[in-house]
C-alpha cells in the first residue's frame, strides 16, 4: 500500500506560510494532481513528502508509516524535477542506472535489503528504457539529446528503483506545447502501466483536468477543494476555484437574490435578472448578496433580461468568444461560428442557463449552490 496522506500538516519558512494546515490523502495507485497558481505551496507540499524540506506542524504518512522523521533516501519514492536535473557527463544508461548504484533495495524473498548486482542493475535499466522507449538511445549523453528524449531518460530514472509512490514537480514545462500535449497521454499511460501512486504538481489545469484521477487546488498553501476534473469543473467550492478551473473562466458577477412570485432571480445592477432554477436553496432569502457565476458555454445571446453591450468577438476557428460590457463587470459568451456573429458595439439581451448558473456567498466566496 502506498498511499501518501498529509494530516494536518503546516510547513513554515520565517514568517511564510508555504503549507497551511493540509490534510489530503493520495490513494494507493491514484494519479492527485496538487494544482494552483505560482507560489500557493505545490512544490513545497512535494517536497514535504519527498524528504526535501522538514515539515513544521502534523504528520505525513507514506504507506502505513510516519514519514515526518525519515530520511529522504529511506522514504521510497522517487521525484521528477522540472529541469530534469539529469548528468551531463554520463551517457543515458548511466544516468538511468545511478539510483541503483548506493542504495539498497528488498530483493526477492532476501530477508535484508541489499545492494544490486551489476546483472540485476542492467536489467532494470533495460527494462525502465524499454518502457520509455529509449532502448536505442542507452549510449548516448544528454547533451546529444532532444527536449522529449531527456525527459524521458528523468521519468526512467524514476522508475527504476521501482518505489511506492511518484512525485512530479511540472515535468512538462519545459516541453513545446506539441510534445507536451504527447507526454501527458504516456505519462497516463506510464501510470496505468506500473500501477503506482503519483502525486503531480502543476499551474496548468489543462495537465490536471486531463491526467488527473483526482485534483487537489491550492491556493495560499491551503487546500480548496480536491475531487475529480468533472466534479471540480460543475461544482466549483468556492470563488477562487469557481475563477481559476475552466477557460475562458467562469463569470462571475455580483448580485442580489430577487424573489419574485415566489420564484428566485438573481439581481445585476443596471444590468437585468437571471433566473436562478430549481437548484436555488429553498428558502433563500430575499436581498442575498451574493457572486453569480456562469460558464460562457453556458450564457446565450438574444431573448434574455440581461442587457449587454457587444465589446469584441474572438474567432477561433471552431468556437468564438463575445466579449460584453455590463455595468458590473465584462462576461464572455462562448458559442459555436455559426450564423452571423454580434458586431462590436451592439447592445444585446442575455439568457444564462438556469439550471447552470452557481451561486456563490458575496463575504465569504463559498458555494451556495
Ligand atoms: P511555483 O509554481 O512558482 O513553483 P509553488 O506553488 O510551487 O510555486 P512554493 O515554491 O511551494 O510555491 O512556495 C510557496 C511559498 O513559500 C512562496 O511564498 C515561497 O516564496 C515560499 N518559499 C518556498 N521555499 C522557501 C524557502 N526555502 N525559504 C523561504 N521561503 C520559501
Amino acid at each position: 500500500m502506498s498511499e501518501v496522506r498529509f494530516d494536518r500538516v503546516t510547513k513554515r519558512f520565517g514568517d511564510v506560510v508555504a503549507v497551511d494546515d493540509l490534510t489530503l490523502e493520495v490513494r494507493d495507485e491514484e494519479f492527485l494532481v496538487l494544482l494552483g497558481p505560482s507560489g500557493c505551496g505545490k512544490t513545497t507540499a512535494l517536497r514535504l513528502v519527498a524528504g526535501l524540506d522538514a515539515i513544521t506542524s502534523g504528520e505525513l504518512r507514506i504507506g502505513e508509516r510516519v514519514v515526518n522523521d525519515v530520511e529522504a533516501k529511506d522514504r521510497d519514492i522517487s521525484m521528477v524535477f522540472q529541469s530534469y536535473a539529469l548528468y551531463p557527463h554520463m551517457t543515458v544508461a548511466k544516468n538511468i542506472e545511478s539510483p541503483l548504484i548506493a542504495r539498497r533495495f528488498a530483493v526477492g524473498d532476501d530477508a535484508e535489503k541489499r545492494k544490486l548486482t551489476k546483472a540485476e542493475r542492467d536489467e532494470r535499466v533495460r527494462d525502465a528504457a524499454g518502457i520509455l522507449g529509449l532502448s536505442e538511445l542507452l549510449g548516448r549523453k544528454p547533451g546529444a539529446l532532444s527536449g522529449g528524449q531527456r525527459q524521458r531518460v528523468a521519468l526512467a530514472r524514476a522508475i527504476v528503483s521501482r518505489p511506492a509512490a511518484f512525485l512530479f514537480d511540472e515535468p512538462l514545462s519545459n516541453l513545446d506545447a506539441k510534445l507536451r500535449a504527447q507526454t501527458r497521454l504516456e505519462l497516463v499511460d506510464l501510470h496505468r502501466r506500473l500501477a503506482t501512486t503519483f502525486l503531480y504538481v502543476t499551474h496548468d489545469q489543462v495537465e490536471a483536468m486531463t491526467m488527473a484521477d483526482r485534483i487537489a487546488i491550492i491556493a495560499d498553501g491551503a487546500l480548496q477543494q480536491v475531487g475529480a476534473a468533472q466534479d471540480v469543473y460543475d461544482r466549483p467550492a468556492n470563488l477562487f476555484v469557481a475563477g481559476f478551473i475552466g477557460s475562458p473562466p467562469m463569470n462571475l458577477l455580483p448580485a442580489i437574490v430577487r424573489i419574485v412570485d415566489g420564484e428566485p432571480w438573481a439581481e445585476v445592477a443596471e444590468a437585468g435578472r437571471v433566473r436562478l432554477g430549481a437548484h436555488a436553496p429553498a428558502g433563500i432569502s430575499d436581498g442575498r448578496p451574493v457572486v453569480l457565476g456562469v460558464r460562457p458555454e453556458h450564457l446565450h445571446v438574444g431573448d434574455g433580461q440581461l442587457a449587454a453591450t457587444v465589446g469584441a468577438v474572438e474567432w477561433l476557428g471552431h468556437e468564438r468568444h463575445i466579449v460584453l460590457e455590463m455595468p458590473g463587470g465584462t462576461m464572455t459568451v462562448r458559442e459555436p461560428t455559426e450564423g452571423a456573429a454580434p458586431t462590436a458595439g451592439a447592445a444585446v439581451a442575455i439568457t444564462a442557463e438556469p439550471d447552470e448558473v452557481h451561486l456563490f456567498d458575496l463575504a465569504s466566496g463559498e458555494r451556495i449552490a
